[in-house]
């Protein structure tokens, strides 16, 4: 069994002053039942909690950590820049540094806007294809999600999808009258709206959807979308927040072969600290104050500390190229999920890509939303604790993504499939 008298402890403290005793809806464990774990520190592959219990991290904490908690050439460009202050409201090196590596990664992106979040990222990119455009309406699919801004909070996957939600109080139908809705790897759905509206001015997607669980697109949906974004003058937006450098070094866009117009990008680029962006090519990104009309700001943007954070963890993303790593490593975590479950007649599918796994409690292929929520749930949440148990730390979620590092191994993968084997 495991042990958690001191995070029942803080949970129950916790709950006085913190709405459910977390800072985000997920992290309550609210779906699989019982208390969240409280977390003392991490390193390198591992998370410990507050009782001692040590985890293989799948978590990391939801994408950004990458190549592991701590990592040294990290915490000395962090621990260099905060001597030298923490922030100035005015433009440092470091913000061109980790701009010319985030441009120099990605086909057509001329120019880079940092802000604080991935939310904050999505958000002011919705802003900016209206005002490149001078159309109104955007497209999101079913079981993605873009953040917690209003326009992008219906149909969205993540922890509306784990807490059954449609939908947000709070959201006035006014904030979702110019969003319309498609399925993904549906073409159809896509080609039914533009047909129905000749006001759209882009259409935002997750190149591979991890917040339905991970979920990959077509190669026909691909191409659908290319066709229809130079056929209709319709910008594609592509929310790189959570996959951006996780499958190469720049985005999965790349890989799958889909044109970006506006690309945003979060997790990654911050290595653990606030930070978010948006970039496109020059003649649209040239529609942001001070050089366009479209007004967006933030008194931390570009800090300092969360810059040194991204652009090392970037440093070293470049240096090693795990890329291969990844793909070797979840394959044979994959196959190996794969041939447990089916010894005992468990049905099983395990979606992946680079470094982004997600086994699905289902017979059937999972392939958009509707297949996602047709998964086995309680299934899931019984296999979480009993995964607890094994020493691995995963998403309280059927819906979440699973991430690797590059401080995982041989024996982070046997360990893992022995507690998959006996979780089963
Ligand atoms: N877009 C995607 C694809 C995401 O996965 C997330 C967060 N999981 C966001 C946007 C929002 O990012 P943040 O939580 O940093 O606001």
């Amino acid at each position: 069994m495991l042990t958690t008298k001191n995070s029942n402890q803080l949970y129950n403290r916790s709950l006085n002053h913190l709405v459910g005793g977390v800072n985000s809806p997920v992290r309550a464990f609210k779906s699989v039942g019982g208390n969240p774990l409280f977390i003392s520190h991490a390193k390198g592959a591992n998370i410990y909690d507050v009782d001692g219990n040590e985890y293989i991290d799948y978590v990391l904490s939801y994408g950004p950590m990458i190549i592991g908690h701590v990592h040294p050439h990290v915490q000395e460009k962090v621990v260099k820049t905060l001597e030298k202050g923490y922030s100035f409201g005015a433009t440092a090196e470091l913000e061109i540094e980790l701009a010319e590596k985030v441009c120099g990664a990605f086909d057509g992106m001329d120019k880079v806007r940092f802000v604080n979040s991935g939310t904050e990222a999505v958000m002011s990119a919705i802003r900016l294809a209206r005002a490149y455009t001078k159309k109104n309406k955007i497209v999101k699919f079913a079981g993605c999600y873009h953040g917690h801004h209003d326009a992008l909070l219906v149909a969205a996957g993540s922890g509306l999808a784990t807490l059954s939600m449609p939908g947000s109080g709070g959201v006035t139908e006014g904030s979702v009258q110019n969003t319309l809705i498609a399925n993904y790897n549906d073409i159809s759905s896509v080609e039914q709206l533009i047909a129905d509206h000749d006001d759209i001015a882009a259409i935002f997607l997750e190149p591979i959807a991890g917040n339905m669980g991970v979920v990959i697109p077509t190669d026909e949906f691909i191409q659908g979308l290319n066709r229809i974004g130079k056929e209709h003058g319709v910008l594609i937006v592509v929310d790189e927040v959570m996959t951006g450098f996780r499958s190469m070094f720049g985005g999965a866009q790349k890989l799958l072969g889909l044109k970006a117009d506006i690309t945003c990008l979060g997790k990654v680029v911050g290595g653990g600290f606030p930070v978010g962006a948006y970039g496109a090519r020059e003649e649209i990104m040239n529609c942001v104050a001070p050089l366009g009309d479209m007004y967006q700001a933030g008194t931390l943007s570009g800090n300092p500390v969360a810059m040194a954070g991204g652009l090392a963890t970037l440093e070293v993303l470049e240096k090693e190229s795990p890329y291969d790593f990844f793909n070797t490593y979840a394959q044979n975590m994959q196959e190996g999920m794969l041939s447990l479950a089916n010894e005992k007649g468990i049905p099983l599918q395990v979606n992946r890509f680079g470094s982004m796994i997600n086994p699905f409690f289902t017979g059937q292929e999972v392939k958009n939303y509707e297949d996602a929520k047709g998964c086995d749930t309680n299934k899931f949440a019984d296999f979480f604790w009993k995964f607890l148990e094994g020493g691995l730390y995963i998403p309280p979620s059927q819906f979440e993504a699973w991430f690797l590092n590059t401080q995982l191994n041989d024996t982070h993968l046997n360990r893992t499939l022995e507690a998959f084997g006996k979780a089963i």
